[in-house]
C-alpha cells in the first residue's frame, strides 16, 4: 500500500464506517424495494446502462441489488440450522453453506453496489439465477455478450468469473459490480478485523471460525474475484 502516491486513499477509505461494510446501515442507499434498494451512484450509472442496452432490446432487470445484514442473516441461518439438522457436523455446515452463500457481514450485496441481472425481454426459465442460461443456447445470452462488451464502459464488472483458476464462490455470469464505489469499499472491508466482527454479531457457527478458516474466507471467496475489482 506503500507504494501508492495517493494521499487521499487511506481518508477516502475511513469514510465507510462498519456499519456500512457489513450492511447495517448506509445513508447512500437508495430506493425502496429488494430490486430497486442500491448504491445512489449505482443506481445512476445502471439508469444509463439500462438506457443503452434497451436500443439492442435487452431489458436489464435487477433481481437482487443491495441486502441487508438482516437479511443475509436470515438466509444464512435458515441453511445453518437445515444442514445441522441433516446431521452435518458445524464445520462442514459452514463450508457447505458457503458454496454458494455468503457469511452475513461479507456480502458484497450489504455495499449497495452489486447487482444479479437478467434479460427480461428473453423467454424466462424457472431457476433464472444459473449459468447455463447465459451459455450455449440459453435464453440471458444475448445480454451476456452486451454485458462481455459494454458492462466496463457504465463501470459495472462481473465479479465471479468463470476463470478455472478462481477459488472461492461458483462462477456467476450475472452478478455486477460498480467498481468505482466497491473497489474502494472492499479496500476498506478487508482492514476490518473480520473474526471479531462475527463474533460481535453472534453469527451462528461463529465460534467454529478458526483464524485459518477466516484467512483461507478471505483470500478465496473475498478476494479471489475479477481482478479488475481489486
Ligand atoms: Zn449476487
Amino acid at each position: 500500500m506503500s507504494v501508492l502516491p495517493s494521499f487521499s486513499l487511506s481518508s477516502f477509505q475511513n469514510n465507510y464506517t462498519r456499519s456500512q461494510l457489513i450492511g447495517m446501515g448506509n445513508p447512500d442507499i437508495i430506493g425502496e424495494s429488494y430490486t430497486s434498494k442500491m448504491h445512489k451512484e449505482t443506481a445512476i450509472a445502471l439508469a444509463k446502462m439500462k438506457t443503452a442496452a434497451a436500443i439492442e432490446s435487452i431489458q436489464i432487470e435487477v433481481v437482487s441489488a443491495y441486502r441487508s445484514f438482516q437479511r443475509q442473516k436470515e438466509i444464512y441461518e435458515s441453511k445453518y440450522r437445515s444442514f445441522i439438522d441433516q446431521g452435518l457436523s458445524p464445520e462442514d455446515t459452514i463450508n457447505k453453506i458457503i458454496e454458494f452463500s455468503t457469511i452475513p457481514g461479507t456480502s458484497r450485496h450489504h455495499w449497495g453496489t452489486d447487482i444479479d441481472i437478467i434479460d427480461s425481454n428473453a423467454p424466462q426459465p424457472e431457476n433464472v439465477l444459473q449459468a447455463k442460461h447465459f451459455h450455449g443456447k440459453g435464453p440471458y445470452c444475448k445480454l451476456k455478450e452486451w454485458l462481455d462488451e459494454y458492462s466496463e464502459s457504465f463501470g459495472f464488472y462481473e465479479v465471479y468469473t468463470d476463470d478455472p483458476h478462481r477459488k472461492g464462490f461458483e462462477y456467476e455470469p450475472w452478478h455486477f459490480s460498480f467498481a468505482p464505489v466497491s473497489k474502494p469499499m472492499l479496500k476498506a472491508f478487508i482492514e476490518l478485523d473480520l473474526k471479531t466482527v462475527l463474533q460481535e454479531e453472534k453469527i451462528m457457527g461463529s465460534e467454529h471460525f478458526t483464524d485459518d478458516f477466516i484467512n483461507k474466507y478471505l483470500q478465496e471467496n473475498i478476494l479471489d474475484i475479477n481482478p479488475d475489482l481489486l
